[in-house]
């Protein structure tokens, strides 16, 4: 996701779902009814699923009707084989009764009927030219504000979505366009399906009038499609055509595209862009008929393949999607625009991580359980620069070798911090642990107070870094000494104590000192000396 539209918006509260969860979804298939008339929306949600234990008692995430607003979904029927199972609703789940009809190891699929106003999750509001508009926005776990389901980034599912809708709406959603068929004069069904696996996070609808273009076809078999408002036409379709240069670049680079489409959908998302799986939200002000947006279009695409198919195992590793797609995206505008653009853009990033760390004492891997707080420049821009010094401490093609072991191995599936680890210690052949310890776990960056002096009559100087931050990092430090006569001599110094000290000869008289001159290094300080 992209947050620039966030900002100011980290104060939503989001809860915890501590549920003891006891079952692996396999398959949702997602009745949605919509209509003009009110903001109510009826539900009905099967859930095949796979009991991973025994268990009386089965735990699905829903939020309940809260008094104080009158939003919420009241649960209705819950039907398991023919049979009405009881069930008690909670704030945010349904606690159904399943008795003995199921044991560890059995595929069973239960139906649960439910009508509401959605008090998030499904944004129903209208657009910037006045029009009412349906989008879902399920990130984090907001999904279950409209949605029955296990609303945790661990557990992929396929999904059906649905939704019969007046007639002057197009409903888009994840996957392929299975139907769509007038039921009456101002009723339409909609139904699309997604055949991959993925996670509420990321399930989708978008529901409004749109001009839909396909803008191509990638690597023979992968649609492009625009989806923008019908006044942003000409604009929009200028501005998401730029999709098609940019899924071939990840597809060569990383892997293969998991899903059958992308859609790229001006919409309502609280955020700047997000992700959607294969059918990615962008805020309806993305489109400016300006291409400005490259940077937002890349960052979500590059999540199709970090955070999508190859998934965080919990929010606590959400750097894994956000730092990945962070970084992903200055990889792609190194490549398009070069090294410049890359540093400009990582020295901002570096920027922005200083002052972060400044006022935070949080470690990249965080446990914090209002996600929302994660949406930091931990997640994004340090989470990146750990990709790019480990591009450069292990070289460009050992680097991109682990980025493609990472992703054929986890694609589909979930990883954590330590499995990324062992992959690249795995291609790169060295232990990472004080890298990873260091960088992913520990809070902070190098403070570095770095003095030179140079000494004419040895013609030796003398570098001592200390670091002022409270836990000494180890790393290598790139020093570029420019001499009398106007030539550099550079020197990697290893640094790992609080305070360390270099000496070596020159071959001219130093006049100054330029510490990380090539921008590898994630670090803040100050450079003095004669
Ligand atoms: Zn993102």
């Amino acid at each position: 996701m992209n947050r620039i539209i966030l900002f100011g918006l980290a104060l939503i509260s989001c809860v915890l779902l501590h549920a003891q969860r006891k079952i692996d979804v396999l398959h949702y298939t997602f009745r949605i009814g919509l209509s003009d008339s009110s903001d109510n929306i009826t539900g009905d949600a099967l859930i095949r699923f796979r009991m991973l234990e025994t268990t009386p008692n089965l735990l699905i995430d829903l939020a309940a009707v809260n008094p104080a607003t009158s939003k919420g979904m009241k649960a209705g029927k819950v039907m398991m084989k023919g049979l009405p199972l009881t069930y008690t609703q909670t704030e945010q789940q349904l606690n159904i009764s399943l008795g003995a009809i199921v044991s560890a190891g059995d595929t069973a699929e239960i139906q649960i009927q439910y009508s509401g106003v959605p008090s998030d999750g499904l944004i129903i509001s209208k657009n910037k030219y006045g029009h009412r508009t349906f989008f879902a926005d399920n990130w984090p776990n907001r999904g279950h504000n409209w949605l029955p389901c296990v609303d945790d980034p661990g557990d992929k599912a396929s999904v059906d979505f649905i939704v019969t809708a007046p007639q002057h709406y197009q409903v888009v959603s994840n996957g392929l366009l299975i139907e769509e068929t007038s039921l009456s004069a101002d009723k339409k069904l909609t139904h699309w399906r997604e055949d991959v696996p993925i996670n509420t996070k990321v399930m989708v609808i978008g529901v409004a009038a749109f001009a839909v273009q396909r803008s191509g076809t990638i690597a023979g078999c992968i649609p492009v499609y625009s989806w923008v408002y019908p006044e942003d036409r000409d604009k929009g379709f200028y501005d998401y055509e730029q999709a098609n240069e940019i899924l071939p670049f990840f597809i060569r680079e990383v892997g293969p595209y998991g899903y059958r489409k992308l859609a790229n959908v001006q919409s309502k998302t609280i955020f700047g862009g997000l992700e959607n799986a294969n059918t990615i939200f962008y805020a309806e002000g993305s489109v400016r008929g300006d291409r400005r947006s490259e940077g937002l279009l890349t960052h979500e695409i590059a999540h199709q393949w970090f955070g999508n198919m190859a998934t965080e195992k919990s929010f606590a590793h959400l750097w894994l999607s956000e730092g990945f797609a962070t970084y992903m995206t200055i990889y792609y505008m190194e490549s398009k625009y070069g090294r410049d653009t890359a540093v400009k853009m990582l020295e901002e990033d570096r920027r922005q991580v200083a002052a972060f760390a400044r006022k935070s004492n949080r470690a990249i891997v965080d446990e914090d359980p209002d996600f929302m707080k994660l949406l930091n420049a931990n997640s994004y821009q340090k989470g990146g620069w750990v990709l790019h010094m480990l591009r450069q401490q292990l070289g460009h093609e050992v680097f991109m070798k682990a980025i493609k072991k990472y992703y054929a191995q986890y694609a589909g599936s979930n990883a954590d911090t330590r499995d990324l680890q062992h992959v690249f210690e795995q291609v790169s052949g060295k232990s990472l642990k004080t890298f990873f310890d260091q960088w992913l776990y520990q809070p902070g960056i190098p403070q570095l107070d770095i003095k030179w002096n140079y000494a004419p009559r040895t013609k030796k100087i003398t570098i001592t870094v200390k670091q002022l931050q409270p836990q000494a990092f180890s790393f290598p430090l790139k020093i570029a000494i420019q001499c009398s006569g106007g030539k550099t001599q550079t020197q990697v110094l290893q640094v790992k104590n609080n305070t360390d000290t270099f000496s070596f000869s020159l071959t001219g008289t130093a006049s100054s000192v330029l510490a990380d001159p090539d921008t590898e290094l994630l670090y803040e300080g100050t450079v003095t000396g004669k």
